[in-house]
């Protein structure tokens, strides 16, 4: 049995509590490896090694700081195959969605190579008689992150590329799920050039979250998972004086007006809806057609195609997803399509009774597809995070644009149609951070910056591209005045542009 400890200082260190975590394959549903929970004192460990390497990290110029980056990419490249394979070992997801995982992930690693430029500043020549006015971004010192277990590749990359290309420490806490690629990947910033103490994993649970998130000498946290605990970490990180941004869950809508390109629409629904098991915050979870008409058709052709899906073990190169990553997760899925069915929603694919051949305690879960689904329903209030489409029909577009302007969730949402005169209406009006038109999953690209609005997510600041460079540094302003203006006496009053 593989036991995993932490990443301190510049190498792999064995856990020193007795508290652990089993690690499953979720295709066979075995334990494949025993995780150690950190306590307070291994996470000291970890911040004293940040506090003594980032200051010489900060002083390194951008530019060599960048050629790590550099080195990490062509490693992460070299490496992708082995990567791909630890990945799905432990999440589940087939080895190519592990592949999408681990690329955008390095996109922003890439992005983050362009760090001389992203933190060049703001200069005034003579904003006053010999005044020069400029600000900097200096590094916050030691940043945390946080990470949920669905991206294990590419959300801790969107964390610490922009945190560690910016000067600062980097303490990740994975998730306790499939903590073997954020231990591989710190390895692999060795590999490139990093020096030790400033990428460093910590496993653990809640406890070593609370201990993160109180310690004085972390500044600012990222999180990414949960609603529910991503406003616990954002309001206690806050109360400990720390710069916060968490990200939460989502309900992502997609709006199939009466004259979109249906085929186009349907082979959307399927790859966003039940790609990597439902389990992304990007997924398609409602599908809402326009009239009855647009339902009807769309039905008709979702259903052939929902129950030809293929499900396998990430190693069946030909499954179109795998299992979910626990067994709990397993069980709330079915839980709720049980609570859809009782509600009154029409399960019009019943994925219920789905058992994988050669892999039955696998956590596995059929492909499932509700009609006639309405928002007081559980199913359509509730994140399901499973391979369950639901459809909610609507009358006309006001009342589509009214779903998930309601919905508490903000994360994402989608619209079919080919009249730009809606979509444009569309994108203006919707309260939502990341909108797609014609197309099903717009996760914005490295160097835009992602993150939803309402309850999907909390702080100011969205993950990598620019907003990245501002969450990651501090400003400093600096007024400056030389010799020959300085005689004219002391000023009693509050001074102003003269
Ligand atoms: P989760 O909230 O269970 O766990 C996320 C992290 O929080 C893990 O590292 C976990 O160890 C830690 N954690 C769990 N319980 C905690 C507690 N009580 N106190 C402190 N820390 C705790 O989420 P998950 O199941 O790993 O991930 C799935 C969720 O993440 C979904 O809701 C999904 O929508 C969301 N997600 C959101 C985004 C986004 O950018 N908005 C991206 C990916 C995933």
């Amino acid at each position: 049995m593989d036991e995993i400890g932490h990443f301190i200082d510049g190498a792999r260190v064995a856990g020193t509590t007795s508290r652990t975590a089993d690690i499953f394959n979720p295709a066979t549903g075995q334990v494949t490896a025993k995780l150690s929970l950190a306590d307070a004192a291994q996470l000291q460990s970890a911040v004293d090694a940040a506090k003594a390497a980032q200051p010489a990290w900060a002083a390194t110029n951008p530019q060599r700081r960048a050629r790590i980056f550099m080195k990490f990419v062509a490693l992460l490249n070299d490496n992708m195959q082995e990567l791909a394979e630890m990945l799905s070992a432990e999440h589940g997801k087939t080895i190519e969605d592990s592949k999408g995982d681990i690329v955008r992930g390095l996109e922003v690693c890439e992005f983050v190579i362009g760090i001389p430029h992203l933190m060049k500043s703001e200069f005034t020549e003579g904003a006053g008689p010999g005044i020069d006015m400029y600000s900097i971004r200096q590094p916050v010192g030691i940043g945390a992150g946080i990470t949920p277990f669905n991206f294990p590749a590419m959300i801790p990359m969107w964390m610490f590329a922009p945190a560690i290309a910016c000067g600062n420490a980097f303490i990740l806490k994975p998730s306790e799920r499939d903590p073997s690629v954020p231990m591989r990947l710190a390895e692999l910033m060795m590999e490139a050039g990093l020096p030790k103490g400033i990428l460093q994993v910590v496993n653990g649970d809640k406890e070593t979250v609370d201990n993160l998130l109180q310690h004085p000498d972390i500044s600012a946290v990222s999180f990414v998972g949960s609603t529910p605990i991503a406003a616990y970490v954002y309001a206690e990180a806050t109360k400990h004086g720390k710069r916060a941004q968490t990200f939460g869950g989502a309900k992502n809508h997609m709006i199939i007006m009466p004259d979109a390109d249906l085929d186009q629409a349907v082979d959307a629904l399927i790859g966003a809806g039940y790609g990597s098991a439902g389990e992304r915050c990007m997924a398609i979870s409602v599908a809402v057609p326009v009239g009855a008409e647009t339902a009807d058709a769309l039905i008709a052709k979702l259903i052939p195609k929902v129950e030809s899906l293929k499900i396998g073990p990430a190693t069946d190169l030909s499954a179109d997803y795998g299992p979910v990553v626990t067994k709990a997760a397993q069980q709330k899925i079915l839980g709720l399509i049980e609570q859809g069915v009782a509600e009154g929603a029409e399960l019009k694919v019943d994925g219920r009774g789905f058992s994988m051949q050669g892999y039955e305690d696998g956590f596995f879960v059929g492909s499932c597809l509700f009609d006639h689904v309405t928002p007081d329903m559980e199913i359509y209030k509730q994140e399901i995070f499973g391979p369950v489409l639901s459809v909610v029909r609507a009358k006309n577009y006001e009342e589509a644009l009214d779903l998930p302007m309601k919905h508490e969730y903000g994360n994402g949402v989608a619209i079919y149609t080919r009249d730009g005169d809606a979509a444009r209406d569309f994108a203006s009006r919707i309260n939502i951070g990341m909108i797609g038109i014609n197309v099903p999953i717009p996760t914005p690209l490295a160097y835009h910056s992602f993150g939803g609005w309402k309850r999907s997510s909390f702080g100011d600041l969205n993950q990598h591209g620019p907003d990245s460079i501002k969450f990651w540094t501090r400003v400093k302003t600096v007024t400056s005045r030389w010799p020959s203006g300085i005689k004219a006496g002391a000023e009693f009053s509050m001074p102003v542009m003269k």
